[in-house]
């Protein structure tokens, strides 16, 4: 078992009212959910913390529409080290007007520990896709306020601003903004990031196929003459 457990709250459930994107034209009017975007981070988040062995608990895992008190209660109850909340902001739900942009992290104020976590995250998040910095913030939010841990909330962009909008079904974004916030809360705990090991696919070159394996024997020892860093493989057909 490992030492830390992280609560993750994906923000709202999927039907959540108002809770998505203004109709996006460009997506046959294809309307974004918070949650579509909030949740596949929490994911990814948890295995990358995960990785790293820190253990999570999903506060909201189902569609349901799990409510702030259900959430923090429940990560109360499991004493967990720290509380992790990934949304999106929205300013006036439509892609015309005043149409700000940006990512913030927000923690409770007064609290030390959690600005010092919101800190370590927010260090990492301003990395990575080009957005506006919009800070740090000190908010009175339910999942701050009513935590008994460390606890955050971050807003990764901006739903009614059509660039940001579109970033929030980009797998790679995504998959980038879970990577900063394990790398900060791992910079918070003390433990070391463990990057992800990627799968490499390597395409060798063939030269020649012989029955007799003292004919293969033969061209290696050519090619490695000619500086080439050859060898010889037994294979059936
Ligand atoms: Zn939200």
């Amino acid at each position: 078992m490992s030492k830390y457990l992280i609560a993750l709250d994906d923000g709202h459930g999927m039907q959540t009212a108002g809770k998505r994107t203004p109709p996006i034209q460009e997506l046959n009017n294809r309307i974004i959910h918070e949650n579509e975007f909030n949740r596949a981070v929490v994911n990814y988040l948890s295995s990358e913390l995960k990785r790293c062995g820190v253990d999570t608990l999903l506060v909201a895992p189902t569609d349901v529409d799990t409510s702030l008190s259900a959430r923090t209660n429940l990560a109360n109850s499991k004493k967990v080290d720290l509380y992790i909340s990934i949304h999106y902001n929205a300013f006036d739900g439509s892609f015309g007007g005043k149409n700000p942009s940006g990512l913030s992290v927000h923690c409770y104020p007064g609290s030390s520990k959690s600005r010092k976590l919101a800190e370590c995250v927010h260090k990492y998040l301003k990395q990575g896709t080009k957005q506006i910095d919009r800070g740090i913030v000190e908010s009175n939010f339910h999942v701050l306020r009513e935590t008994k841990m460390p606890a955050i909330l971050s807003e990764n962009g901006f739903m009614d601003n059509k660039s940001e909008a579109m970033l929030m079904i980009d797998e790679e974004f995504r998959k980038e903004v879970a990577r900063e916030h394990a790398k900060g809360i791992c910079d918070y705990l003390g433990v070391e990031y463990t990057e992800e090991e990627k799968e490499e696919t390597i395409y060798r070159v063939q030269v020649g196929a012989y029955s007799n394996q003292n004919n293969a024997n033969k061209v290696r020892e050519r090619l490695k003459l000619l500086g080439y860093n050859a060898i010889v493989v037994a294979s059936k057909q």
